[in-house]
């Protein structure tokens, strides 16, 4: 892991790049809400630097950190290329540490609940989002194999998205072999500051998925694919992973990117006026914006532009469980804006998304790939 004289000389490189010029103010969800410098990339960049300047992170610079929902639409904005996510890694591990113990506490509980899958399923079972449904379609003999990131909540709670990949896959000539529960991204601990925990399950997966030796790694919720397209950065170019991470990273794709070069003329489309919600995992951070509007236009889905689609919709990994009151600001924007084409259903490609937009919504959201698989 880096040091904090590494990552010191990390945040002084990204913050060198930010010029001020205020663009990103704009398309940041949080200062769109309460319209305070300190709430914007630009005010958050200028917290991290004088924090670390002067060694210290004041309760105040720790309230607008993390207001941050890390939705990356700041990155997507900047003329200057500020890596502004890699930067809120830094400030947030140097924060953690200042933490009072009852912030700690909670957030160790949360991440040890979601990301424990013996702890997590019987929550998963009073929550859970949608069953099984249809057959199972068993792929060929001679099928390509490819490896689907399970996830570690979205079984529990959506066990239907990863079911109509594997129908998916087989009809067109694959075989989805799903990862274990337990084999959690990591994106969780990340985020939450548990570093060494992250980099315990990152080691362990890539162990894990590079002796499946298979020429795709497919994702269905782009939190995790964002993540372990990420694996590589984590690492130094002399540690022993790093070639491994490459590889994983390399062969990893969301769903949209692995459909998007197929023939998908043969599917079974459920008939639906849709609108589609695309998460920030997938735009701002994967950076595949329009990607899955444009498979779903090819089917003859159309779904209407929905306006500020650029931003967040709250849920943003444990966001919704910490900022309570900002991301159900954002998730009643967000529904406003997703029914104003009055769809039958809402549809999205990130199981945090999924979970929290149907809390709010009277009308069904599912993943988008669940189309497909009628
Ligand atoms: S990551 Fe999102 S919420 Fe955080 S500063 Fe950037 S645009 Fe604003
Ligand atoms: S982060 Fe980028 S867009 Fe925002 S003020 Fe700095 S240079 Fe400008």
């Amino acid at each position: 892991m880096q040091t904090h004289q590494i990552a010191s000389f990390k945040a002084n490189e990204i913050i060198r790049k930010c010029v001020h010029c205020g663009f990103c103010l704009a398309t940041c969800p949080t200062y769109q809400l309460l319209g305070s410098e300190l709430d914007s990339p630009r005010g958050r960049i200028y917290l991290v630097k004088s924090s670390l300047e002067n060694n210290e992170f004041s309760k105040t610079s720790i309230k607008h950190l993390d207001r941050c929902l890390t939705c990356r639409s700041c990155e997507t904005t900047c003329p200057s290329g500020v890596e502004y996510a890699k930067l809120m890694d830094i400030g947030r591990a140097f924060v953690e540490k200042k933490r009072p113990l009852w912030q700690k506490t909670a957030r160790y509980c949360v991440r040890k609940l979601l990301t424990t899958p013996l702890l997590f399923n019987p929550i998963g079972l009073i929550a859970k989002h949608s069953n099984k449904q249809g057959e199972v379609i068993q792929p060929s003999a001679s099928s390509k194999k490819v490896l689907l990131l399970g996830g570690c909540v979205q079984p529990a709670l959506a066990p239907n998205i990863n079911h109509s990949i594997k129908n998916i896959l087989a009809k067109l000539g694959f075989e989805a072999i799903e990862t274990p529960k337990n084999q959690c991204c990591g994106a969780i601990d990340q985020h939450l500051s548990a570093e060494q925990a992250a980099m315990i399950k990152i080691k362990a997966n890539i162990d894990s998925w590079i002796a499946y030796d298979v020429e795709h790694i497919v994702s269905s919720a782009s939190g995790c694919g964002l993540m372990v397209k990420d694996y590589a950065s984590m690492f130094d170019a002399k540690d022993e992973y790093y070639q491994k991470a490459k590889i994983i990273s390399a062969k990893t794709q969301d769903i949209a990117q692995f459909l998007s070069i197929q023939d998908l003329s043969k599917l079974n489309l459920e008939k639906a006026n849709i609108a589609y919600h695309e998460p920030c995992t997938l735009q701002h951070g994967q950076q595949l914006a329009g990607l899955v509007n444009g498979i779903l236009d090819s089917l003859g889905y159309y779904p209407a532009a929905v306006k500020d689609a650029h931003l967040c919709c709250g849920s943003a990994g444990t966001y919704s469980i910490f900022q309570p009151n900002l991301s159900k600001q954002l998730k009643t924007n967000k529904l406003n804006n997703l029914l104003a084409s009055n769809p039958e259903i809402i549809v999205t490609a990130n199981i945090g998304c999924l979970m929290h937009l149907q809390k709010g919504s009277k009308i069904p959201v599912k993943h988008w790939i669940e189309l497909l698989d009628n």
